[in-house]
């Protein structure tokens, strides 16, 4: 990427780089990513997870990114996923060392702690995105509708009880019907994306000031498939 390309320009070359024919030798740069939109950047994700359920990711040089990225990192995103051990972003969306910042806690919840962190990620660092990402047949949002006490569990889990409560179903309300568990789970990350807006009056300025977009997503373990929620 040359340092004189418009943005426009860079704006396509970020696309094309993302590509599978590319290598991926390096790391996005801030040319790049600056020179995308907040949808340009959810677009990118989509892609990249197309690639992945395609089983045609992109030939990742990890070296390669490591040394672009040494020396500076411009995320375009950051996302707020599970610990799920099925779940892992960077393989499902398909990306690269220095392209996304990932904060992963059981049961993809916020708190101030990860509020800090991705008011970082976007007020300090430049990322365009935040990223809910929940994922269907969560242990952690099944231990909440049971009702599981663990240490430190517990609280954990009491943070995601209030989207079993919000969660209209009409059958078996329980942590053994799968169905049940992945309606609560939408309901979760839709509760998470709110309280990132209610609670980080600088990530919710920054959206409404058309910086970033705050947006949730489910991942389908059987299939791949991520689905960005309205
Ligand atoms: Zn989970």
């Amino acid at each position: 990427m040359k340092a004189g390309a418009g943005a426009g320009a860079a704006a396509v070359m970020a696309g094309v780089a993302l590509a599978p024919q590319d290598a991926s030798a390096a790391s996005l740069t801030q040319a790049q990513r600056d020179a995308m939109t907040p949808d340009q950047v959810i677009e990118m994700m989509k892609k990249g997870n197309a690639r992945f359920r395609a089983g045609k990711p992109q030939a990742h040089d990890y070296l390669a990114q490591k040394r672009s990225s040494a020396s500076g990192q411009f995320p375009a995103a950051v996302i707020l996923s599970c610990i799920d051990s099925r779940a892992p972003a960077e393989i499902i969306l398909d990306t690269g060392i220095g392209d996304t910042f990932n904060g992963r806690i059981a049961g993809n919840i916020s708190n101030n702690d990860l509020l800090g962190s991705m008011e970082f990620a976007c007020a300090a660092a430049g990322a365009k995105v935040v990223l809910v990402m929940g994922h269907t047949a969560c242990g952690a949002v099944a231990g909440a509708i049971d009702n599981v006490e663990l240490g430190h569990l517990t609280g954990l889990l009491n943070v995601i009880k209030p989207a079993v409560e919000a969660t209209k179903y009409s059958g078996e309300r329980s942590g053994k019907n799968a169905a049940f568990v992945d309606a609560v789970a939408r309901t979760n990350v839709l509760q998470t994306v709110e309280s990132i807006r209610k609670n980080s009056p600088i990530l919710a300025g920054l959206e409404k000031e058309g910086k970033i977009k705050i947006v949730g997503s489910m991942y389908d373990l059987s299939n791949g498939m991520l689905t960005f929620l309205a």
